[in-house]
Formats: structure tokens, sequence, C-alpha cells
């Protein structure tokens, strides 16, 4: 199990994420961000709007970049 932060994901906050795969992590930083998004956080709201203005190339590499990255990330 590896952990980040919410920060490290593009987000906003230090909230810790935590997964055994870049796919959960992606998941559960996801989650988290719509939850914040519900309860009416504008910062987060502003994050995901700056990730939609990515175009699917630049979406993309910061995927790949994110999976390149999980392996040294630090363990939960
Ligand atoms: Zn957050």
């Amino acid at each position: 199990m590896k952990k980040t932060t919410c920060k490290n994901l593009g987000g906003t906050c230090d909230a810790e994420i935590q997964g055994e795969t870049p796919e959960e992590m992606g998941e559960k930083s996801k989650q988290h961000v719509m939850e914040m998004m519900q309860s009416g956080d504008q910062d987060h709201k502003a994050a995901v709007e700056k990730m939609m203005q990515l175009s699917k190339e630049e979406q993309e590499k910061w995927y790949d970049d994110f999976q390149k990255s999980f392996d040294s990330l630090p363990d939960a």
C-alpha cells in the first residue's frame, strides 16, 4: 500500500490518499475530491476545473507520470 497527498495528485489539500495500485489511488483521490466538492469546497472545485481544461494528451501524460512515480511513493 502506497500513500500520497491530495495536493500531489493535482488537488489542493494535505489529505492522505492511499492505494495498492495507481488505479485504486486514482479512484480514492477522485472520491475525495467529489466529497470535498459536494461539501462546497471551492479550492477542490477549481482544481477539478483546471484538470478538465487539460487536453486529452496532457491528461494522459499526467496519468502516465503518476503511474511511473507510483513505486517511489512512501509506503502507507
Ligand atoms: Zn483534497
